[in-house]
């Protein structure tokens, strides 16, 4: 088998729809959603063999040095509508203006890790507002010429100049996620190319609106950009889970990705743990304002003299409110020494 038809093999994905894929993402997320995963680049890597398995859509490569990975042949997913609905190869957003009202689970890779971090370490401008002008993803140091990664398998929509963008590449994953690669001094690939994770796609540069070598990139859902940073630690290179919830709030244009969110576990609770932990909340502050209600309560001891009226005047409340309180009437006789409640 040939190099190129190794690397066609590599292709993942699932054709799994979202319903089906909530289901899953129910299911697994615990054990399986939790797990980072480490960029890597097995394209081009030189190996020995492949091998078929009882699964026809997986296949094993053998290394030279030994070792083995399994793979996945993209062709079993090629038929679904993923490839084909809201499809275009001129288009950033040929989905229209959709927005974002739910809560969206997309699983990003499965067990077979196929991930590749577009570039490891700083980036030089965050995704949100920058000059009042909405900047919808973010900036990689790239010096011209070095060759630009695939992020996830999926296949070329958009290899075509494109506005401020110059030389842009755009993929669409199995998932519905999109990828933006843009600025590129070439372009190494055409619409409708299926690609692995770590496949060259092009060459960094600083064609289109662009002050210097860079790579500008971003991630989309059915059109709607949100900060790259909530999948990838750039610092680390590492894909943070292998599945996300994309909150609704994810693609307000100014909203970045906030640490304390991914540490709170939030984005592993199912819509059913969300419904118990508002309840929750619910109760203990009604039960909060029941004990601020208590503490605020006052008791007054009848001395002799006093009328349920003298007592409302020196409480600034009514009698009405008195024998409510109380759970009197207004004709009752009140006894010296008896306990009245009157705040
Ligand atoms: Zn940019």
């Amino acid at each position: 088998m040939t190099l190129t038809k190794a690397t066609a093999i590599l292709l993942l994905l699932c054709g799994t729809g979202l319903a089906a894929q909530n289901r899953e993402a129910d299911s697994l997320r615990h054990a399986y959603g939790r797990q980072g995963v480490a960029s890597s680049r097995i394209v081009g890597t030189p190996y020995a063999d492949t091998l078929d398995t009882g699964n026809p859509a997986v296949k094993v490569i053998l290394f030279n040095d030994g070792t083995y990975r399994y793979i996945k042949d993209p062709s079993f997913t090629a038929g679904d509508d993923i490839w084909t609905k809201n499809w275009n190869t001129w288009s950033c957003n040929p989905y229209g203006n959709v927005t974002i009202k739910e809560t969206v689970t997309l699983w990003l890779v499965d067990t077979l890790d196929s991930y590749c971090c577009p570039r490891i370490g700083y980036h030089s401008s965050k995704f949100g507002y920058r000059h009042g002008r909405r900047h919808q993803g973010i900036d990689l140091p790239y010096p011209t010429g070095t060759p630009v990664y695939a992020a996830f398998d999926g296949k070329v929509r958009v290899s075509d100049v494109v506005g401020g963008y110059g030389n842009l590449v755009i993929l669409r994953h199995a998932n519905g996620l999109e990828t933006f690669y843009g600025h590129l001094s070439q372009r190494n690939v055409e619409p409708g190319q299926w690609v692995s994770a770590g496949d060259v796609i092009g060459l960094g540069g600083s064609t289109g609106r662009s002050s210097g070598p860079h790579l500008h990139f971003e991630t989309r859902y059915m059109g709607n950009a949100f900060d790259p940073a909530w999948l990838i630690d750039f610092q680390t290179g590492k894909l943070r889970h292998r599945m996300i919830k994309l909150r609704p709030w994810y693609f307000d244009g100014g909203s970045n990705y906030v640490q304390a969110v991914d540490d709170e576990d939030e984005i592993f609770r199912t819509d059913e743990e969300e419904r118990l932990l508002a309840e929750e909340r619910a109760r203990k502050e009604a039960e909060a304002r029941a004990a601020a209600e208590r503490a605020a309560m006052q008791y007054y001891t009848v001395k002799s003299g006093d009328t349920l009226s003298s007592i409302a005047r020196k409480y600034g409340t009514t009698v009405q409110a008195l024998c409510r309180m109380n759970n009197i009437k207004a004709t009752s006789t009140i006894q010296i020494g008896q306990r009245l409640r009157v705040k």
